[in-house]
């Protein structure tokens, strides 16, 4: 436990969140949780059925991805600069992108690299910015889905501008402390319910999310590091097709658990297309 935590943010002290591992700034609405990593060790993995998430995700993630890409290359209209996506998982992104970029992934999680690579997917398994070499330049640096599992986010930022060319972009895809569900999850807590905040955070599974950020106190770290905010936008987070396997990921709920969780969910779904995202994306030019 943590007695005293600075916002990385704006600097102001962060107090207890909803639960004992979490941590929020009431100055500039930062939040952080003290949830370690597991990844690469294997009773983590055993909690997480693979297949079952990468089915359920797949048609979501990549109609989001096909949105950036446009986004890029409106930024970027000339077609052949590098791109890298870090924490490229399957290689969704890759594939998308590699009409208008020469692209490379990263990927830490072994099992998932394995599978790419053998796929024929243009990946180096390793860390970053430690999987690259000291003088690799790439026009446009992606997170997808990955800011808010690196715990020294300075640091990541840091490499981003060391291995970005003059004006090169960075993207930033993650979810968001403002979205409606992320803040129902924080009502629930109040009222004794805690599965669903837990979830959100990916508590107990291999890579936890340990920050959420909003679009504002993120830009406001990303400035400390001379990014200049371009554009930025908001994402689906769920799609009909593919909600009982996202729904079934976890491995713990039974049948009927999970068709009820289901059946609301999709009841839901067009009052959320109203609401408050809980997925952002900002793009950020290297000034
Ligand atoms: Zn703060």
């Amino acid at each position: 436990m943590i007695n005293m935590m600075r916002c990385r943010v704006c600097s102001d002290h962060m107090k207890h969140g909803s639960r004992e591992w979490h941590y929020s700034c009431a100055s500039c609405g930062y939040e952080f949780a003290d949830l370690r990593p597991a990844i690469n060790v294997d009773d983590a993995h055993c909690q997480l059925n693979e297949l079952s998430r990468a089915n359920g995700l797949r048609l979501l993630r990549e109609r989001n991805f096909k949105r950036l890409v446009r986004s890029l290359t409106l930024l970027r209209p000339t077609a052949g600069g590098r791109l890298l996506d870090v924490g490229s998982a399957h290689g969704w992104f890759l594939d998308i992108a590699s009409s208008h970029f020469s692209v490379l992934g990263i990927e830490p999680d072994r099992r998932i690299y394995d599978v790419a690579n053998g796929q024929g997917k243009p990946v180096r398994f390793g860390f970053f910015p430690s999987a690259l070499g000291e003088k690799e330049i790439f026009d446009v640096i992606v997170f997808n889905d990955v800011i808010e599992h690196i715990i020294d986010v300075e640091s990541a930022l840091r490499a981003c501008s060391r291995h970005l060319s003059p004006g090169g972009l960075l993207l930033l895809n993650l979810p968001s402390s403002s979205g409606v569900i992320y803040r129902f999850s924080k009502a629930c807590c109040r009222v004794g319910i805690n599965s669903l905040f837990e979830r959100m955070w990916q508590k107990g599974l291999p890579s936890p999310h340990v920050h959420y950020f909003n679009a504002r106190n993120l830009s406001r770290l990303a400035n400390k590091f001379y990014f200049k905010k371009i554009t930025s936008g908001t994402l689906s987070t769920f799609s009909l097709r593919g909600l009982y396997s996202r729904v079934s990921q976890a491995g713990s709920h039974g049948l009927l658990a999970r068709l009820v969780v289901c059946f609301f969910a999709s009841l839901s779904l067009p009052l959320l297309r109203f609401a408050p995202a809980d997925i952002i994306y900002v793009i950020y030019r290297k000034e």
